[in-house]
């Protein structure tokens, strides 16, 4: 009988379960909370508290493996924005504008919400288990080959237990301990990078006011290049809530305290959303996390890398989330691994190698350009990118500078940064003589809302006659 055992019951371990479950006759997930039936909180995923937005080709990649998953999100409450009629951004280089929709979206719930209708399709599977309140602790194997792991209960005693395997996925998220267990076995020349900036986020749950339960996504975010780290974000999510995320790099942190949220908010570039919030009753306390730094392991560049091991998701790698790529990432890692798979039509040899490669495509897409905004901080701490990896960074200012002036720049961007296309796509001679010639409209001088939207905020002169 052959088994995969999967490290984590996250978004990269329930994706990654359905996709080996069509290859071997049982599938068995080690994770150590034990799982809400509900869309509730659980320890392992602290990050569910913040802000999570699910662009298009992550939902693409997850709609492969779970056919139908994105009508079930909506059914369950989720919202989906289209873009980029469906989002207010202040862009570092300025206003988005509304253009007409052109297929792209995204998708706006809690990651309780996302993380639960995903855990009941995959565990309707018949081949799929989950073994509660249990963790892994080392791997089992050597480094041509792993044979299986070694598993323990998350709490109480030592117990340690072997299950073997003939294909073991660690999708353990930031936790991940593969390199060090890689270098039990004797791999240890794994290339890796970091670059933090120091990021806070500080997220708050509101009451939608009557009749505004479904809003765009409104988004003020922060200039790197001018090293300004402020930011903030409002999502509807299910059950008539906004979910607001304040972010600040090193020096310029949100805080904890409820009382500076709304005021943090109204000092940005544009009080926008300190207007939308003030005076809106909040039905949680204030969140902080500072597990925001983009950190990556180069597994795909190992130099020798046994069979019956893959690593995907935060377990490869993390990013800045302010710009919402890790679940996609995540997802499109576990359909790599389902097409190789299918390719090969069974476990063959080499098969973890060629998924550990073809993982390391959608990491790059999203490392790039984080990496290449992070940088400008004066906070960024760690490996500083190359020359090239700047000139794309400048590259994609300018790109984004044309898209506020520019629907066909705006589609062309968006079709990269939804994860849609690769990066190339903005290599296009169109493109290229798009960005030369630059915005064709004139910057807009606020943002461009709807006279229901304009109706939310509340005017800054109340505001500034009257506390908070
Ligand atoms: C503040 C914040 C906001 C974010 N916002 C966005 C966003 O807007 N959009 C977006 O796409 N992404 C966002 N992300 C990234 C996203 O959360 C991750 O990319 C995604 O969760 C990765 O999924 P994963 O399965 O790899 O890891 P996780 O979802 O973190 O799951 C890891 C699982 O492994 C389990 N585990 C840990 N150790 C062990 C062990 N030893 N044995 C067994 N199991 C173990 C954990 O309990 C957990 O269940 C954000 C991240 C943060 C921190």
């Amino acid at each position: 009988m052959r088994r995969a055992v999967i490290i984590g019951a996250g978004m990269a371990g329930m994706l990654s379960a359905r996709a080996s479950a069509d290859f071997v006759d049982e599938v068995i997930i080690i994770e150590p909370d034990d799982l809400p039936d509900a869309p509730r909180p659980r320890k392992g995923l602290p990050q569910a508290r913040h802000i999570h937005s699910l662009v298009a080709g992550g939902t693409d990649a997850m709609q492969s493996l779970l056919p139908g998953i994105l009508q079930h999100w909506l059914d369950a409450g989720a919202h989906r924005h289209e873009l980029t009629a469906g989002i207010v951004a202040l862009s570092p280089e300025g206003w988005y504008r509304r253009w007409q929709p052109d297929g792209h979206f995204i998708i706006t719930a809690s990651r309780d919400l996302l993380d639960w209708v995903v855990r009941e399709h995959v565990l309707a599977h018949d081949r799929i288990r989950v073994f509660g309140g249990r963790k892994v602790t080392a791997l089992h194997g050597s480094d041509r080959q792993i044979t299986g792991v070694l598993h323990r209960p998350a709490h109480g005693p030592d117990d340690p237990q072997r299950l073997d395997a003939d294909l073991v996925i660690d999708t353990s998220g930031r936790a991940s301990r593969a390199t060090a267990w890689l270098a039990d076995l004797g791999i240890d020349t794994i290339p890796h990078r970091t670059l933090d900036t120091g990021l806070t986020y500080a997220t708050r749950l509101f009451h939608a006011p009557a009749g505004a339960e479904h809003i765009p996504v409104f988004n003020i975010m922060a200039q790197p290049r001018a090293s300004i780290g402020q930011s903030a974000v409002i999502a509807p999510i299910e059950n008539g809530l906004w979910m607001a995320t304040l972010g600040g790099i090193k020096g310029s942190e949100p805080t904890r305290n409820a009382a500076d949220f709304i005021p943090f908010a109204l000092g940005l570039r544009h009080p926008l959303i300190g207007q939308l919030l003030y005076g809106l009753e909040p039905v949680s306390d204030v969140t902080l996390t500072r597990s925001t730094g983009n950190r990556r392991h180069y597994y795909e560049k190992a130099r020798t890398w046994p069979d019956g091991l893959i690593v995907l998701g935060d377990a490869i790698a993390t990013f800045n989330p302010v710009y919402g790529q890790g679940m996609s990432v995540a997802a499109l890692g576990a359909r790599a691994l389902h097409q190789e798979l299918h390719k090969s039509g069974s476990l063959t040899a080499g098969l973890a190698r060629r998924v550990q490669r073809a993982a390391a495509t959608s990491v790059e897409a999203a490392w790039a350009p984080a990496t290449t905004q992070d940088i400008h901080y004066n906070t960024a701490h760690g490996q500083k990118p190359s020359v090239p990896e700047r000139l794309l960074g400048r590259f994609t200012s300018r790109l984004s500078y044309t898209a506020t002036g520019s629907q066909f720049m705006a589609d062309a961007v968006t079709d990269v940064t939804s994860m849609r296309a690769a990066s190339t796509r903005l290599l296009a001679p169109a493109v290229l003589r798009a960005a030369a010639a630059g915005p064709k409209l004139q910057p807009l001088s606020g943002p461009p809302l709807t006279a229901s939207e304009q109706r939310l905020l509340t005017p800054l002169e109340e505001i500034n006659g009257q506390p908070a």
